[in-house]
């Protein structure tokens, strides 16, 4: 039992799936304090070092996936292409069955966004493995984990001098400062063609999440939130389509909010087909979930990083959100999943950039 920072205390199992001991061991993060309440975490305030050398770069990150291929019979790894840098992007999948619904998991087009990257692999490393491997008997899993890695690893063709991280640093844009986030009709750049190209047209997908980091200090009710989430907001979704992501959030929504350290609130976010989140559901047909994290991993303006003492909880979220996802595509429970909280979120406090 632990004390929650508002005095409740609070069980292990009230935590949550897994126990943080489980998620900061598997994640080499071991050192690293738990943070409890939402917030918990300090922002930077220009008082903290932010050191980006506790993340995965680049290399690490493939040497994971590598690792876990060779470990997990069931999951395949594929180049989609490569960054402007020529870095090979990657695609993991666990396929079972094509008659099974698939849930595509999309993460840092932002390479300043990594904590969901981090969660990812936390999920790879145990999706294939021992009993958890029995709900792809229902699913098809899809991950791209850090779709941007020239921004991830501060290989760009711009200068970040007035970035805040020690350590490599971490950027918003690939290297010829884009945003990819907003390349999703024209497609131009490298990545974004790769993405479509060799996923979104290749495989019948159902579902996607989009995993993004916002600003540290957006807040719903008067609470600093750990996240926000949205569906497609374009006029031209369809009406099942839309339906299928307001379904998608319930899952997160429920799974998250409930806990003591999830307090999600409704992101405020444009109508733009070039965001994923509008241009996917509208191409394709599939229905998507933007999930915005709490801060970001780098940034030049002081209130969009967060202090690494909230990485314990912000890669917990993004486990718990893929994990109950996963679940609840794989035993049908999705489809009736209660959307009516949406009919009540509040829109956080501050508005966002996706
Ligand atoms: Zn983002």
């Amino acid at each position: 039992m632990r004390k929650h920072p508002d005095g409740k205390t609070i069980s292990r199992r009230s935590l949550g799936i897994l126990g943080f001991t489980s998620v900061f061991a598997a994640s080499g993060l071991a050192t690293a304090p738990a943070a409890f309440g939402v917030g918990e975490g300090p922002g930077y305030g220009g008082n903290e070092t932010i050191n980006s050398s506790i993340l995965h770069t680049y290399d690490e990150l493939v040497a994971e996936l590598k690792k876990q291929a060779a470990r997990q019979q069931i999951l395949e790894l594929e180049v989609i292409g490569q960054s402007v840098k020529g870095r090979d992007l990657y695609l993991a999948k666990y396929l079972t069955d094509s008659a099974n619904p698939t849930i595509l998991f999309l993460t840092q087009q932002h390479g300043n966004e990594q904590l969901t990257t981090e969660g990812a692999l936390e999920f790879i490393k145990h999706l294939g493995t021992g009993k958890n491997s029995a709900v792809l008997e229902g699913v098809n899993v899809l991950i791209v984990p850090m779709l941007n890695p020239d921004g991830a690893m501060g290989d760009v063709n711009f200068s970040l001098d007035d970035y805040i991280a020690t350590g490599r640093h971490l950027t918003r844009y690939n290297a010829n400062a884009v945003d990819l986030n907003r390349d999703h009709v024209v497609k131009i750049q490298p990545e974004t063609q790769a993405l479509h190209t060799n996923v979104m047209r290749k495989y019948k997908i159902d579902y996607m999440i989009d995993l993004h980091h916002q600003g540290a200090t957006a807040a719903r009710d008067g609470e600093l939130v750990s996240g926000s989430i949205l569906y497609p907001t374009t006029p031209n979704v369809s009406a099942t389509v839309l339906e299928g992501s307001k379904r998608l959030g319930a899952v997160v929504f429920h799974a998250i909010d409930p806990t003591g350290w999830g307090h999600l609130g409704r992101y405020v976010g444009g109508t733009a087909e070039t965001i994923s989140r509008n241009g996917i559901a509208v191409e394709y047909g599939i229905s998507t979930l933007l999930f915005e994290m709490r801060g970001m991993s780098d940034h030049f303006y002081d209130s969009y990083v967060l202090g690494q003492k909230s990485n314990g909880y912000l890669i917990k979220q993004t486990v718990v959100t893929l994990t109950e996802t996963t679940r609840a595509i794989a035993d049908g429970s999705i489809d009736t999943a209660d959307t009516s909280f949406w009919d009540t979120l509040a829109e956080q406090g501050s508005r966002g950039e996706e």
